[in-house]
């Protein structure tokens, strides 16, 4: 079905693993490339979530969280990595991809992925404050809208909400309070 990786390149599709679930070491290492992306956020002052779009064991797209430096509320890692690839790709339809993110996609996020046709959804850590595939709102698989994306949670899920807590934890440490509503979203409840 993929092509073979290149050297360096993701592992593939069809190793031989009896120990895990099929297609778990491919999901592991886009998280990984995910949680990269987070830590470019992070560094430039961001919440730290990251996003990877990949399809045919290759990445198309690739986005981090930028909404303070954009000036722009929809500047969402999954928002700029699907604006990244559907540009590539020259098409607003992003049928047989796949979406890694650091953290459940938002409300915002999943109407995106589900206009967009995204096949599948893997994110890391929870968010049990606006999740919105199955935490909180359920809209990837939301029998009334048109399309229906997989979902898988939990890959990478510790690193992705350490990346998250250590970003917050930090910022309570600075002389400037935290604006209203910037909390950690791993906090609630
Ligand atoms: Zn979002």
């Amino acid at each position: 079905m993929s092509p073979a990786p290149a050297t360096g390149g993701p592992p593939g599709r069809d190793a031989d693993e009896e120990s895990s679930a099929p297609g778990a070491e491919q999901d592991r290492y886009w998280m990984g490339r995910a949680l990269d992306l987070a830590r470019r956020a992070a560094a430039a002052g961001e919440v730290p979530v990251g996003a990877v779009l990949v399809r045919g064991g290759e990445e198309i797209g690739e986005g981090w969280n930028r909404p303070i430096g954009g000036c722009d509320p929809t500047a969402h890692a999954e928002m700029l990595a699907l604006r990244a690839a559907a540009a590539r790709i020259g098409n607003y339809r992003l049928a047989g991809s796949t979406l890694y993110a650091t953290l459940e996609p938002c409300p915002m996020c999943a109407g995106a992925l589900v206009h967009a046709r995204v096949a599948r959804v893997v994110f890391g850590a929870a968010d049990p404050r606006a999740g919105a595939a199955g935490t909180v709102f359920d809209l990837l698989q939301s029998p009334v809208l048109n399309h229906r994306c997989a979902v898988t949670g939990g890959v990478l899920a510790g690193e992705c909400g350490l990346v998250l807590r250590e970003f917050f934890r930090v910022r309570r440490l600075k002389p400037d309070p935290p604006a209203p509503g910037e909390e950690c979203p791993l906090s609630a409840g």
